[in-house]
């Protein structure tokens, strides 16, 4: 018999109410000592490109397995759906309760139903040496792939997160951070936890995916996953470093059809015009949308309609701080 090196365990089961069940799966690498990293996706069901991202991966340890077993050391766990029903009926949130299930970490064991499953999730992950949550933003707005981080947990994770072959490094302040995230119930848990954001909702950006899944892989090798004698793909991209200061929001003037004139990450310059507002109903401009700074087009509306108000894009100010 062939060691069984990969397994696909369920570590959550809740009967649903006629016949079916909810299973929470993940698949498990087991390379002997070492270790232990995990990688979680698909929190909010209609955010696709960490599923990618997991098979990318599967398929690599696959890969090297089969041909060098010894190159590998450590535990391996990947989750590609925690929100399962979300994934299955093209939910964002958690069907049936209508909640975030990414706001009610870090759960109860014997609490309303997305608290015990919050609660299964952490305790499946307790332990872990890193934790990489893959986010996709959401279906109306396109970002390009990056690391977003509580500044309190800055010394400890900025060195990963360098490592990650992403393009933007955004050092949120302790003021705006979610306390009910898996990240933050992680990180406050004493398990390293990355908050990776990219794409757009309900599709795959197959080269960003690639891009992660590069970081990722020199992350882990750096852990000790993956021994040093692998020669892994070179790193392309180095991230700029945003915080608070130096992000600037776009929002919305009036109500109506936006049409972009600048394209996703590109930079842009004090005035130019990043796309109008326009009617349906004639042939007139409502609201026209001009960059405020210099700086990079860093997140930008996917999905044409907008509300007054709605985020349209953000810019990053070029100002690359060092840390
Ligand atoms: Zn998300």
């Amino acid at each position: 018999m062939p060691e069984l090196f990969k397994t696909v365990e369920t570590f959550f089961t809740l009967q649903m109410p006629y016949c079916e069940n909810l299973e929470l799966r993940r698949t498990v690498f087991r390379f002997g000592e070492g270790p232990r990293v995990a990688v979680t996706s698909g929190i909010h069901g209609d955010e696709l490109e960490g599923l990618y991202v997991c098979h990318l991966l599967a398929a690599w340890l696959e890969q090297l397995h089969a041909t060098s077993p010894a190159s590998l050391r450590g535990t391996v766990e990947l989750y590609p759906a925690l929100n399962t029903l979300g994934i299955d009926t093209l939910t964002r949130s958690l069907p049936v309760f209508d909640t975030d299930l990414n706001r009610n970490f870090p759960g109860s064991p014997d609490g309303a139903i997305p608290h015990r499953i919050a609660h299964a999730i952490m305790g499946s992950l307790a332990g872990a040496d890193l934790v990489i949550d893959i986010h996709a933003s959401n279906i109306f707005l396109r970002e390009i792939p990056q690391v977003r981080i509580n500044q309190e947990c800055a010394d400890k994770l900025v060195p990963l997160a360098r490592m990650m072959n992403l393009d933007l490094i955004w050092l949120h302040s302790a003021v705006t951070v979610l306390e009910s995230t898996i990240a933050h119930s992680l990180n406050s848990n004493g398990v390293p936890c990355l908050v990776v954001e990219m794409g757009v909702g309900m599709r795959i950006t197959p080269e960003y995916c690639e891009q992660l899944v590069t970081g990722i892989l020199a992350v882990w090798q750096e852990l000790g996953i993956i021994a040093p004698e692998v020669r892994l793909t070179p790193q392309l991209h180095h991230p700029l470093v945003a915080d608070d200061s130096n992000v600037h929001y776009l929002n919305a003037q009036t109500s109506g059809l936006f049409v972009p004139s600048a394209s996703h990450w590109t930079d842009v310059h004090k005035g130019e015009l990043l796309g109008t507002i326009v009617s349906p109903h004639h042939g007139g401009i409502l609201s026209q949308l001009r960059s405020p700074v210099d700086g990079i087009l860093f997140t930008l509306r996917e999905y044409p309609i907008v509300y007054e108000g709605s985020l349209v894009a953000r810019i990053m100010a070029v100002k690359q701080r060092r840390i």
